[in-house]
């Protein structure tokens, strides 16, 4: 046993044996430590969506030890899921995906406490869905849902982690949820109209890509909880698969910003008529951003 652990078993941050041994990697690390497992493992994660995002998301938090992990899906487990959601198996074909999500990290980590929340996020639901978690981290595929997730993580001030895949090219980033911080609508106001940007069902995504994506995800709340790092607030990491590039792009938080603006119009999730609409207007002739969707 490592003089690290040691110390930490000799602590009163009531990490016992079996965890001393299994986050040992974590306990060696200065920038960890006990004192650092001990904060994954008081931590209230919620993971939206249990698909291409929500696997890895769920796989790595699991596996590093965030104690309370909250799955939010209603969807069934199809095959064709099964080339990148890589928590599910073929025999969860079915199955509902909080279901065979929660069995995954039972079998990997009983030490962490799945919240299931089978259902889809909607602006009636939101509210009570976040309230209480430290992080959200959002792994949906729609463009309704990712405005939803942006207004009420905004308006409650809860920290959330956006991503996003469309077949080669990902993109992710950290919204500190603070007065200082952008958010979203920041950098894209408004949904763009129905229909105008396919999804992965209909264009396609490269299996390991929302893997890239997920662990990007999953690394910003680790670093996030454990209080280490530059997290990407305030800024968009673009990452092109094909040509192997990653771009890092700042967001300006925006004083006319729909809501966290200066005199925001939305002041809660019912102010907005969320829909299905699923492109968005990229605010202007940006050409270094292209144009992601869906996160299926
Ligand atoms: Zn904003």
């Amino acid at each position: 046993m490592s003089f690290r652990c040691e110390e930490a078993l000799m602590s009163d941050l009531d990490l016992d044996p079996t965890q001393l041994d299994r986050y040992s990697r974590h306990i060696i690390m200065d920038d960890v430590g006990p004192e650092g497992q001990k904060a994954l493992l008081d931590a209230e994660v919620l993971v939206l969506g249990a698909g291409g995002l929500g696997a890895p998301i769920i796989q790595y938090l699991a596996a590093a030890g965030v104690g309370t992990l909250g799955i939010a899906d209603d969807d069934e487990v199809e095959l064709s899921n099964l080339q990148r959601q890589v928590i599910h198996g073929n025999d969860d074909v079915g199955r509902k995906k909080v279901d065979s999500a929660a069995d995954f990290v039972e079998q990997l980590n009983p030490d962490i406490d799945v919240r299931k929340h089978e259902l889809r996020v909607r602006p009636d639901n939101i509210e009570d869905l976040i309230d209480g978690y430290d992080f959200v981290v959002d792994g949906t595929d729609n463009f309704a849902t990712r405005y939803l997730v942006n207004d009420a993580c905004t308006l409650a001030g809860i920290p959330f982690s956006h991503g996003s895949i469309f077949k080669f090219e990902g993109q992710v980033t950290t919204f500190a949820g603070d007065d200082g911080s952008p958010c979203y609508r920041c950098l894209f106001p408004e949904a763009p109209p129905a229909g105008m940007v396919p999804n992965c069902a209909t264009a396609g995504v490269l299996g390991v890509l929302p893997g890239t994506v997920g662990c990007l995800q999953a690394t910003e709340t680790v670093k996030h909880i454990i209080g280490e790092g530059e997290s990407l607030d305030g800024s968009m990491l673009f990452f092109d698969a094909l040509d192997m590039e990653f771009d890092k792009v700042e967001i300006p938080k925006r004083d006319d910003c729909p809501v966290c603006g200066d005199d925001p119009a939305i002041e809660s999730v019912h102010d907005v008529e969320y829909s299905a609409s699923c492109a968005i207007d990229v605010g202007g002739d940006d050409e270094s951003e292209p144009e992601i969707e869906a996160s299926d």
